[in-house]
């Protein structure tokens, strides 16, 4: 008889699943609760180092949209029809008082909706401090590290003026080397569904990582040692199903039933830029140097991830996307961005342009955090997936 998902498993990934899809954060407010000189600051999609949050006693809080647990009145209202649906979501969010208690905000620099919703952050007046966190377009040391450097200890003077945290460099080392254990766990997780998918669902992964976004470093360490443990344990069978790599939702997040619709489709996904903020920095980041916010700049400015949001002179995202779908043994590339998502549509066509040079198969489709209806995506993908079962 077929071996089922250890219960132990099955609990862990609940939990995962109501941390992940708390639009109060519950869990990070009661953190905060514990010590007066604990923060809590937000940040939107993509990427901020969370490592400079962790040694200032904050905890960095991911907000990654509404999805479709809220409806949208008030933010109609603050942007224009014809863009993405995420700054709406949080911007009612705001309004509505989900991010109460929350002391700072970081919007990174991935787009100008998430731009003006820096601006309007500031107009309702939410947080203590509202940053626009500019990542460098320059990789060079001298310029464009000495410019993301300044911006790290603007946002570290954010921080020591609430709750006058002086970081040293022994905190920084402390929670660098933290933060990589937590992206060597998550990378152990796909690389275990690499050799098994059938161990554990998508959107069992993406759960699991969405809850780390929104919990304390040390906690999320914790379930994921236990995970890859369990997952480990030798269950369940394989399907016939094709490979696939998702590119295109590192941003606003498709609704979970779209996940699972691709999934029941016949396709097993190996690897997703759903979560990418965990996964930005690629290895380890010196966590024994003098000065670890240097290791951190450095970190950024020669190990981050192919991403729509910086500059890839000399490191063609197109290649790298090849190289995931090679390195993860894919059968082909769902694109799924969100509507409206100008870097993931921009950047698109020369991804696919890539895709057709190497011979590898793709499809795409848009979609809203709020889509309810998935009938339409799920035969898309059903076909391409028997056509790839059939014909490839
Ligand atoms: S989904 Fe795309 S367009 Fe919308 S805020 Fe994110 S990056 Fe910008």
């Amino acid at each position: 008889m077929m071996k089922q998902q250890p219960e132990r498993l099955l609990t862990l990934l609940e939990e995962c699943k109501t941390l992940a899809f708390d639009l109060n954060f519950t869990y990070a407010k009661e953190w905060k609760s514990k010590s007066k000189y604990r923060l809590l600051v937000g940040y939107l999609p993509i990427y901020v180092p969370r490592e400079i949050m962790h040694a200032a006693n904050a905890l960095g809080v991911g907000i990654m949209g509404a999805g479709d647990r809220k409806q949208i009145i008030k933010g109609d209202a603050y942007y224009q029809s014809y863009i993405c649906h995420l700054p709406r979501g949080v911007i009612e969010m705001a309004l509505d008082n989900n991010l109460d208690n929350f002391d700072g905000f970081l919007f990174p620099s991935i787009c100008d909706c998430v731009r003006n919703l820096s601006g309007m952050f500031k107009l309702v007046k939410r947080g203590k401090f509202q940053r626009y966190f500019d990542y460098p377009q320059n990789f060079e040391k001298h310029i464009g590290g000495t410019f993301y450097r300044e911006l790290l200890e603007t946002i570290i003077k954010d921080m020591f003026q609430i709750n006058d945290m002086k970081i040293t460099a022994k905190h920084l080392n402390d929670s660098i080397a933290l933060y990589n254990i937590n992206r060597r766990l998550i990378e152990k997780i796909y690389d275990i569904r690499k050799e098994f998918p059938w161990r554990l669902s998508a959107v069992d992964v993406y759960h699991i990582i969405r809850a780390g976004m929104v919990i304390n470093v040390e906690k999320h360490n914790e379930m994921l040692e236990e995970i890859v443990g369990l997952l480990n344990e030798d269950y369940g069978e394989p399907m016939d199903n094709i490979r696939v790599v998702i590119s295109g939702s590192f941003c606003e997040q498709p609704p979970i039933g779209l996940i699972r619709s691709i999934e029941m489709a016949g396709c097993y996904i190996i690897d997703d830029d759903f979560m990418l903020g965990s996964r930005w920095i690629q290895g380890d980041i010196d966590d024994a140097s003098q000065d670890p916010l240097n290791a951190i700049v450095d970190a950024f400015l020669t190990q981050s991830a192919p991403s729509s949001a910086v500059y890839d002179y000399g490191n063609p995202k197109s290649a790298r996307l090849i190289k995931k779908v090679k390195d993860r043994n894919a059968d082909g590339v769902i694109f799924c961005a969100a509507s409206f998502c100008d870097p993931a549509l921009l950047d698109q066509p020369d991804l696919q342009k890539a895709c057709d040079a190497a011979g590898v198969a793709h499809i795409n489709f848009q979609f809203h955090e709020n889509t309810g209806q998935f009938k339409v995506i799920k035969e898309q993908t059903g076909t391409f997936s028997d056509s790839i079962k059939l014909w490839v």
